[in-house]
């Protein structure tokens, strides 16, 4: 079921939105050669409790952190650890929820540490533009399959493939809400988009092949074949406006 929101209840999304990007800037302003993923775990929890919130990812589904760190090949769902440390070249996508006044926020953004190969940086900007293609899609009255198709065609223009087994989302009261929001897809088709609808368009994209495996520890998600690959996402609202972006810093 889908749950349209009011306008009191964008309005308190756009408060635990702003903490989530707020959060998510400071750790990514952390990424440097020779910093664990666990410091900037650290960064993001602390930032989200001294604003008053909560860790979205925290224990939820048993997830032991408060940020997704996912480095180079890691699609998503990295788990923080004091033993992976930064190197210079690597891409570092940092997933991050907070929720306050009974509501989330929901965003990611891969962060250069140091200085990337071109090919890196490439993939990172593609993938950081196909998300804002796809938002600029989500209007009033079109269709979820619209959406995914304005990200599939953006990626794949570029000779980058997009992930299917893991897809955007409902966001609201719920971290997790319907719909499902492909990052593929077919204009014209699926759900209709409508105001106070909230959802996480979250372009997750590949360097080579699009298939991915989650490994034994039941979280990490991988490329299949080794190479790298960068996740981007907001949280927007549609209205009857335009996409409006709620995890913004102010
Ligand atoms: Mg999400």
């Amino acid at each position: 079921m889908i749950v349209l929101k009011t306008s009191r209840e964008l309005a308190l999304m756009r408060e635990a939105g702003r903490i989530s990007q707020r959060a998510l800037r400071e750790a990514g302003k952390a990424v440097e050669p020779g910093v664990s993923t666990w410091e900037l775990d650290k960064i993001v929890k602390n930032y989200i409790e001294k604003a008053g919130a909560k860790p979205s990812f925290l224990g939820y589904g048993g997830f032991p952190a408060s940020a997704c760190i996912s480095v180079n090949h890691v699609v998503i769902h990295g788990i923080p650890s004091k033993k992976q440390i930064l190197k210079e070249g690597d891409i570092v996508s940092i997933d991050v929820g907070a929720c306050l006044n009974g509501f989330h926020g929901d965003n990611a953004w891969t962060f250069p540490c140091g200085d990337v190969s071109k090919e890196a940086q490439d993939l990172m900007d593609a993938t950081r533009e196909s998300l804002f293609a796809g938002i600029a899609a989500a209007l009033k009255g079109a269709r979820l399959g619209d959406i995914g198709h304005a990200v599939q065609e953006y990626v794949e223009a570029r000779s980058y493939s997009v992930v299917r087994d893991f897809v955007g989302h409902g966001v609201g009261a719920k971290l997790h809400e319907d719909p499902s929001v492909p990052n593929y897809g077919t204009p014209g088709r699926g759900v209709r988009l409508l105001p106070g609808m909230t959802i996480a368009i979250e372009p997750m994209v590949n360097q080579g092949a699009y298939q991915v495996k989650v490994l034994d520890d039941g979280w990490t998600t991988v490329t299949v074949d080794g190479r790298l690959s960068a996740h981007f996402e907001h949280t927007i609202a549609i209205t009857p406006d335009g996409p409006v972006i709620l995890t913004l810093p102010d």
